[in-house]
This record gives structure tokens, C-alpha cells and sequence, in this order.
């Protein structure tokens, strides 16, 4: 964190980034340049000025415009939490009732028993916002297209995309529209429950991990995760992005659909051994294609998403809300995603195509009925 120093006859200590020390009416009265330009050079200008002055700035601010398409509940989640820590944030979402209750109302957001109301700013175009320096997408695979699409007009040079979405595909989309040099990969292990619209809930706590796609640890990088880290989300950098996208993924494949179809709760797959066998034999598969693809498997996979399930026992899993209200599902994302990976190596994966072929046939019989 930047430290400003400040010595007159009294001592003035002001332990926030130059950006938030600028809104000081204080700062404001005694350093107009830099409060101007907020940068090293108009600060020292400052301090040459005023002979009586000694400033000591240690860094630039963290400080960055983020547009989230797509609000729903993870979107909001974070969308919210950014807000409450003094970023400047934009909700985006094509769904009106939302926006205009968070417009009107503010988004309500519950965490563990308690509520509270935050004042998010939300439209539904993006269009008019101006430039962004980060992109956060955060729609549903199936919509990441068109959300990025919707999202071209807020780019300049050195805007970030950065993807955490659950499932595979989601980068590829995304650097199809952008380029590769603007997109950044994450996982998180937040979780979020859209209850209506303005209304969320915040539903789990896990770590948020940040990579470049070629594995550098960059300055960009470095900056999104101490926002986030400001914001309460916890995060880290990884130089291995891929592998922890397939972790995830382990995860997923293994237990999504399986609990969605079955009608169980995490915690239900493993107390029937037929559900158990299953779990096994598609992350089984889902590891098999994971090391053809050279990603870095440390210890046993199998084990480590019994240890998610279990440890997730009463939830029920996002596939299986989407299936319970008839709605569609990110499978394509996830085992179809598999399915198609395990072709170009020609490995079968007679499990990941059943479950994924079920799961679609249980979606068709929405539209039909
Ligand atoms: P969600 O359905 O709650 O929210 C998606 C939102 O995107 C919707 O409000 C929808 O109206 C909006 N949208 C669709 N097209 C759009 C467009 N063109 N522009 C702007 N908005 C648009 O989904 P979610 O649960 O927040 O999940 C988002 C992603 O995060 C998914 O890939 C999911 O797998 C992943 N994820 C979810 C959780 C969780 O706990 N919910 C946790 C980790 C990762």
C-alpha cells in the first residue's frame, strides 16, 4: 500500500493509495497537482514547490475502471464487493428487471445470516460507458460470445479480458474477438446463488486464482489480484493457469451433471456406491485426456473432488439448480467439452459422452413440454 508522508510543523500520516488520499479535502488544499495527475512526478513537483513540504510516495495506485458483463449472481458477487472497496465498477446485463432493481434499490446481497445493500452502479448497454481497464466476464459459457461481442466498444490497448467462468472454451472465445495479448485466465472458488432480481447470495469462500495465458507473472496480473485482494476476495497468481482450470474441471465433470440428473446433493454422490462409481470413472477419464493435454496432475485427482463434495456436502450443484428451474445448462462447457478434447486424441470417454448426452436430452424436454 502506498504511504504518503507529510512534515510541517505537524505530521501528517496518510496510509492510503494517492488515489483515495486525493478525495481528502486535506490533500486536495495542499497538493492540487497531484491530486490532478495522481502521479509520482506531479507529487514531487508538489514537494519542490513547497520547500516546507516532504512527500514521500512509494507507488502508483491500484486503482481500475471494471465493466462485469454479466450480473448474475457471481458477477454481482463480485461486482458488489469490488464497489464496497472503492473500485469504480459497471454491471452489465441484458436482463432489465435486474438492473433497474439494482438502479433503484441497490443489489442485495446476504452472507452467512446477514444482508446488506450496495449501491453498484448497473446499466444494460454498455455501449455509452467509455474505456475500461478491465473487462470481467462473467456470463454463462454458452453466452460468453455474444456478452464479448457486446463488449468490443470498452477496449483500448491495454484492456484486460479475464475469464472466470467454470469449463473449457471460454479463452478460446474470448481471444477469437480480442486477441490473445488481453486475456487473462482465472478459477474461483467464490460461489453465489442468484436469488431474484437485485438479490444474491454470497455462498462460498474459496480462493480466486489469476494467470496469463503463456505463464508469465505479470504487472497486469499482479494488479487485478491485489483489487481483488482488497476487495476480501482472496486471491493468487499462478504461472500455471491451465493446470488449475483443469482442477477445477476434475471437479466439475465428476459431479455437475451426475447430481443434477440424480437429483442429489454434493454430499449424496458419495453415500451411494452406484453414484460413487460413476463420480470415478468420469474423472477417471476427464484425467486421462487432462495428461495427453500435458497438464500437470500432483497428486490424486479422484481423491482431492471427493474432498470438494464433501466438504460442499449440503449445496446443490450449480448444474443441478439450472436443471431443478428448467433452464439451460453450461454441458457443452464441461463433459461435452471433454467429449470433444478426448476425440483428438482418440481416447474414448464412454461416461462423459453418456452423462453429457443425457443431460441433453433432459434440456430438449424443456422446449418440447
Ligand atoms: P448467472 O446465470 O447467475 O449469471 C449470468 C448472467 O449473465 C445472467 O444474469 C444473464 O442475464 C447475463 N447475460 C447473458 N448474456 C449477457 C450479455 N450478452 N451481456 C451481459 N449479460 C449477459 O450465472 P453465474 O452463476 O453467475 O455463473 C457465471 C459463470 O461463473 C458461469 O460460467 C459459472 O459456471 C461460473 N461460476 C459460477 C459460480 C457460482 O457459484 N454461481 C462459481 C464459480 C464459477
Amino acid at each position: 500500500m502506498s504511504t504518503i508522508f507529510y512534515l510541517d510543523l505537524k505530521i501528517f500520516i496518510l496510509t492510503k493509495p494517492i488515489g483515495k488520499a486525493a478525495s481528502y479535502p486535506l490533500t486536495q488544499y495542499l497538493f492540487p497537482k497531484a491530486v490532478k495527475k495522481r502521479n509520482l512526478f506531479s507529487t514531487l513537483s508538489c514537494f519542490f514547490n513547497q520547500p516546507m513540504l516532504i512527500l514521500i510516495y512509494s507507488g502508483m495506485g491500484d486503482k481500475m475502471k471494471t465493466v462485469i458483463m454479466g450480473a448474475g449472481a457471481m458477477g454481482s458477487l463480485f461486482g458488489g464487493l469490488l464497489t464496497l472497496s472503492g473500485e469504480e465498477v459497471w454491471l452489465t446485463d441484458i436482463w432489465k428487471d435486474h438492473i433497474d432493481t439494482i438502479r433503484s434499490k441497490g443489489l442485495t446481497m446476504e452472507k452467512r445470516g446477514k444482508t446488506q445493500t450496495i449501491h453498484v452502479n448497473a446499466t444494460t448497454d454498455a455501449a455509452p460507458l467509455g474505456k475500461a481497464d478491465l473487462v470481467l466476464i462473467f456470463v454463462k459459457t454458452y453466452h460468453t460470445e455474444k456478452a464479448v461481442s457486446d463488449a468490443l466498444v470498452l477496449q483500448d490497448e491495454n484492456t484486460v479480458f479475464l475469464t472466470l467462468q467454470n469449463g473449457l472454451g471460454n479463452e478460446e472465445t474470448i481471444c477469437k474477438q480480442v486477441g490473445r495479448k488481453k486475456v487473462v485466465l482465472g478459477v474461483t472458488g467464490q460461489g453465489a446463488t442468484l436469488l431474484g432480481p437485485g438479490h444474491i447470495r454470497h455462498a462460498g469462500w474459496g480462493k480466486t486464482y489469476l494467470g496469463e495465458l503463456d505463464g508469465r507473472v505479470t504487472d497486469r496480473v499482479n494488479q487485478i489480484a491485489r483489487i481483488f485482494q482488497k476487495a476480501g476476495i482472496e486471491t493468487g497468481v499462478s504461472s500455471h493457469i491451465h493446470d488449475l482450470v483443469w482442477e477445477k474441471l476434475f471437479v466439475n465433470a465428476g459431479l455437475n451433471a451426475l447430481a443434477a440428473i440424480t437429483g442429489l446433493k454434493n454430499g449424496e454422490i458419495l453415500d451411494h456406491p452406484e453414484a460413487l462409481r460413476l463420480l470415478e470413472a468420469l474423472v477417471s477419464e476427464t484425467v486421462e485426456v487432462a495428461k495427453r493435454k500435458g497438464i500437470q496432475i500432483e497428486t490424486s485427482a479422484i481423491e482431492r473432488v471427493k474432498a470438494v463434495i464433501e466438504a460442499t456436502r449440503e449445496n446443490r450443484c450449480s448444474m443441478g439448480q439450472d436443471l431443478d428451474r428448467k433452464r439451460r445448462t453450461e454441458i457443452d462447457a464441461i463433459n461435452g467439452a471433454i467429449v470433444r478434447e478426448a476425440d483428438k486424441f482418440g481416447i474414448p470417454v464412454p461416461y462423459n459422452q453418456m452423462i453429457t448426452d443425457l443431460i441433453k436430452v433432459v434440456e430438449k424436454r424443456f422446449h418440447q413440454g
